[in-house]
């Protein structure tokens, strides 16, 4: 199966493209000394001018007066965003597609366009200490008294939590109609009764935090219930296939500025007389990892043009699994390799290889473990069948 991305797909991407490796590429190490600090005015700048490139509209529907590009040119312009380290391409919110059928209009009035804006920012707070892969297990209740709901119980990595105005938190209901099902809410991030318990370090160095916060008794009022009591888990399914699409498409563009990167070392690095690019093992590695990004695009590609297509949600959800599972586990390779062929310096910090290494492991871990992508696609097969999952050709 051949795949050519349209012209204005084109144009999108080495829009992107350009962005990236001329504005953000240049923080990299800064960032990576300083915890993923970088001055907040160039932080600043790059949220302004993601926001003037009309980034933040990408998912937006035209009649609320934003692009609704095609899925398969917003992966291809997400992916020249996963070409640089230290989350520096997390530098704009996301109003997502989902949200405009989720949230009512109040909501996106308040909520959601200020984040296309850049004037709000969302974090989402479902992972707990003991539910993780299975979120059905989660502990977090609401219990409904009057116009508001109390939330009570523990969030573990909220991610962006200290840059952020809005959480998306689910929590269980405690009595009602629902009682037991899940449902989100919209909560200000430092809504009385939210505290951090404490900030972990994790293997990357990002400036977004992922804490471990408390809630107790937290007052949301009923017009910040996302949807209707009991809709949480519905919701949650749109924004993992986004997120499990978005993230192979980050991962492909990693594994496109490692091998870049690494290629160009090859080239210039002469060892025993001879540039190590003319070694057959270095050959192997770079050959390998070229196998893995070709593969690992043409999945995440195919899964975005099947949305555009219209294809059923149903088998979506196991084609986003493939993409995100493939091109995770393919971009860990790829920086492996890529450490290798930089010898000693690939184990330096100020290393891209080194960074890579270190980031793209997550993403084998969040929106879904490795094993769970497996399970959703094994449960597509054995209820679908072949083509169901993959299609015919
Ligand atoms: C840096 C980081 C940022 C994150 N950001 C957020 C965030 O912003 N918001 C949020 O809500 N969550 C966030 N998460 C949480 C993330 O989504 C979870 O860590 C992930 O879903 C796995 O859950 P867990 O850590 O509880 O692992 P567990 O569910 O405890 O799994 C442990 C191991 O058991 C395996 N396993 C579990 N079930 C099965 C099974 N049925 N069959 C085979 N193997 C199985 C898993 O694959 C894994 O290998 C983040 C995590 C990290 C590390």
């Amino acid at each position: 199966m051949s795949f050519s991305l349209p012209p204005e797909a084109v144009q999108w991407r080495d829009k992107a493209r350009h962005f990236v490796d001329s504005e953000l590429k240049p923080f990299e190490l800064e960032a990576e000394m300083n915890e993923g600090r970088i001055p907040e005015s160039a932080r600043k700048a790059h949220e302004k001018a993601c926001i003037a490139m009309g980034l933040t509209l990408m998912d937006v529907p035209k009649a609320r007066g934003g692009l609704a590009l095609p899925i398969l040119t917003q992966v291809a312009i997400v992916e020249q965003f996963g070409r640089v380290t230290n989350a520096l391409g997390w530098c704009y919110g996301e109003a997502q597609g989902w949200m405009f059928e989720a949230f009512d209009d109040d909501q996106i009035a308040r909520i959601v366009m200020p984040v296309t804006r850049g004037e709000m920012h969302l974090c989402y707070a479902i992972t707990e200490e003991n539910a993780g892969s299975d979120p059905g297990a989660i502990s977090t209740t609401a219990r409904r008294q009057g116009d508001s709901y109390f939330i009570s119980g523990e969030k573990w990595h909220v991610t962006s939590h200290n840059l952020a105005s809005h959480m998306v938190v689910q929590a269980k209901l405690t009595d009602g109609a629902h009682v037991g099902e899940h449902c989100l809410f919209i909560c200000p991030a430092g809504a009385p009764g939210v505290s951090i318990v404490r900030s972990p370090a994790y293997a990357h160095n990002y400036n977004h935090h992922h804490p471990i916060l408390r809630f107790d008794k937290v007052e949301i009022p009923a017009r910040d219930r996302i949807g209707a009591e009991g809709d949480g888990m519905g919701f949650t399914h749109s924004w993992f296939r986004r997120e499990r699409l978005l993230i192979a498409a980050r991962c492909c563009g990693a594994m496109a500025r490692l091998i870049e990167d690494a290629t160009e070392f090859a080239k210039a690095r002469v060892v025993s007389g001879q540039p190590i690019a003319d070694y057959q093992m270095i050959q192997a590695m770079l050959a390998d990892s070229v196998l893995d990004l070709h593969a690992a695009r043409l999945l995440t590609y195919e899964a975005a043009a099947a949305h555009d297509r219209g294809e059923d949600l149903k088998a979506l959800h196991g084609r986003c699994s493939i993409a995100k599972l493939f091109a995770s586990e393919a971009a860990f390779r790829v920086a492996d390799r890529a450490v290798q062929i930089f010898g000693g310096r690939g184990y330096m910090r100020e290393n891209v290889a080194e960074r890579f290494l270190r980031e793209v492991r997550v993403d084998r871990i969040w929106e879904g473990t490795s094993e769970i992508q497996r399970l959703i696609i094994a449960r597509s097969l054995l209820k679908r069948g072949l083509e169901g999952t993959i299609g015919s050709n």
